[in-house]
């Protein structure tokens, strides 16, 4: 069975460099633990998929957090991901439903609504950089195209894709960014520029009938030479443990903590990956404990 995968290489002999992610299993996990909408699972995948492929240039524990603050009614999309591949994310109103648009396809520019796109780098020495910029189209490639060139001053080209069926699971998902390199001619623009102009088919279709990344690549760069230089795993996996809700529980305050220790339990949901924490009596006096220390 193959897996979710990214790909990191050059092309143009070393003057572009390309990221192609494979995230149909990643997408599907977000959607059974979220039980998303289909244009829900689009909007969180294409997110999913667009952090996986930002975070390809971190490193060591450095993450990246993509927060898209649109008025649409999935009220928000947040994603976050590291240089280990591993990312999640959630939407605020996971069961939207939206007629589809003309050409067949979900309307995630709709679902998402107009705002803004803000994306933070959490850096190894501990500084955060966030930038943010308004959202072009809120169909986010397009949106993360506009942030890498308004705030980092990067040309790239990008395609984000999720293939959602009729019974809700998710076929494919997946990613491609494009980057000329310093020392670009303006040819190799052009280049670039063909790769995507001569595509037939959506990168969510690709994802889904491609059995892995070198076959996605052979569909997606044609004859044009490519070199890889490296590849990693990719998965839905979260940060969240009883300990740490535990510790926002005792954050609340001792007072807080005597009422649900009156209500005989608590439990706790991660926003992030829908995980639910039980807290029976003795856990929440363990916390009422350390919050009166
Ligand atoms: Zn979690």
């Amino acid at each position: 069975m193959q897996q979710d995968e990214l790909w990191i290489g050059t092309m143009l002999e070393g003057r572009a460099r390309w990221v192609a992610v494979r995230t149909t299993d990643t997408v599907e996990e977000a959607r059974k633990r979220h039980g998303l909408s289909p244009v829900a699972a689009a909007a969180l995948g294409r997110a999913m998929t667009g952090t996986l492929i930002l975070a390809s240039s971190l490193k060591g524990d450095e993450s990246v957090t993509l927060r898209i603050l649109g008025d649409g009614p999935l009220q928000g999309v947040v994603s976050v991901g590291n240089a280990l591949g591993e990312v999640r994310g959630y939407v605020r109103e996971p069961w939207v439903e939206l007629p589809l648009k003309p050409n067949g396809k979900l309307d995630v520019a709709t679902a998402v609504g107009a705002g803004e796109l803000a994306v933070s780098r959490s850096l190894q020495n501990g500084e955060v950089y966030t930038g943010m910029v308004p959202l072009v189209s809120g169909e986010v490639a397009e949106d993360l195209v506009h942030y890498l060139l308004s705030s980092e001053q990067i040309p790239s080209a990008m395609l984000l894709g999720v293939l959602v069926e009729k019974d809700y699971h998710v076929a494919g998902a997946g990613g491609f960014l494009m980057q000329p390199l310093p020392g670009a001619k303006d040819e190799d623009i052009q280049v670039l520029e063909d790769v995507l102009g001569q595509l037939k088919v959506g990168i969510s279709e690709l994802a889904a009938e491609s059995r892995g990344i070198d076959e996605m690549l052979g569909h997606l760069l044609g004859e044009l030479p490519y070199q890889v230089l490296e590849r990693r795993s990719v998965g839905f996996s979260c940060t969240c443990s009883k300990d740490r809700l535990g510790d926002s529980l005792v954050s609340l305050g001792r007072e807080e903590l005597e009422d649900l220790i009156s209500d005989g339990k608590a439990e706790m949901i991660c926003h992030f990956c829908n995980e639910h924490y039980l807290f029976s009596k003795e856990d929440l006096e363990v916390l009422r404990e350390r919050a009166e220390r």
